[in-house]
């Protein structure tokens, strides 16, 4: 990279990221949220940041909040849920680097601005875009984890590794998968599992 100057200077080293599904992944699947009381970790949720984040990922989430669209709770509620997710894991000296949510949907939206095709409702690659240039990240070492398939797919799309956890819908989605399209690189249990799986699988890349 070179300066209007003329003269050189590295390219900031690229972070490596781990984009993380939300509900059904890092707390339980509990249909839609709309009370802070039901925001609840998954036992190893906590030990799986620990891990990505003692790694140098960044740990970042990707939701989609079509309940936003659907009148069932408001975007600044989705907001208040996310500082409140970083408030209990302030107490472990942890953090989630960014959250991203798509509040829209195609069809289902009562409120008109959230009446869209968007580009990032998941499977759509619009929040990864947006996370990987706001913190320089190299897609092709990071990670999708997530219980669906739409977080596969989104994965697929973006160009990362892939992890369904059989956490939240995970088992039924597992089901599901028929085509090369739906097959993750790694099925675990629970997000720890799909962290580990994913940290390690870069250390053994190492020279
Ligand atoms: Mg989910
Ligand atoms: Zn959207």
């Amino acid at each position: 990279m070179y300066s209007a100057r003329g003269t050189y200077r590295p390219a900031p080293p690229r972070s490596r990221a781990a984009f993380i599904d939300r509900d059904g992944n890092l707390i339980h699947e509990v249909g839609y949220i709309s009370n802070l009381k039901r925001v609840k970790f998954y036992s190893r949720s906590i030990k799986a940041i620990k891990l990505l984040k003692d790694g140098g990922y960044k740990v970042i989430v990707v939701t989609n909040q079509s309940g936003v669209a659907r009148g069932y709770f408001t975007e600044s509620f989705v907001k208040k849920t996310h500082l409140h997710i970083n408030c209990l894991l302030k107490k472990y000296g942890l953090k989630i680097d960014g959250f991203y949510y798509c509040p829209h949907h195609r069809t289902k939206a009562v409120l008109k601005r959230y009446l869209k095709d968007c580009d990032c409702r998941k499977p759509k690659t619009g929040m990864i875009k947006a996370a990987a240039k706001k913190f320089n990240i190299d897609i092709k070492k990071s990670v999708v984890i997530g219980d669906k398939l739409t977080d596969v797919h989104l994965g697929k799309n973006a160009g990362t590794k892939t992890a369904l956890v059989l956490t939240g819908y995970g088992k039924e989605e597992k089901a599901l998968i028929s085509k090369a399209y739906d097959r993750p690189d790694f099925i675990g249990r629970d997000f720890y599992a799909a962290a580990k799986w994913f940290a390690a699988l870069n250390k053994r890349k190492k020279p």
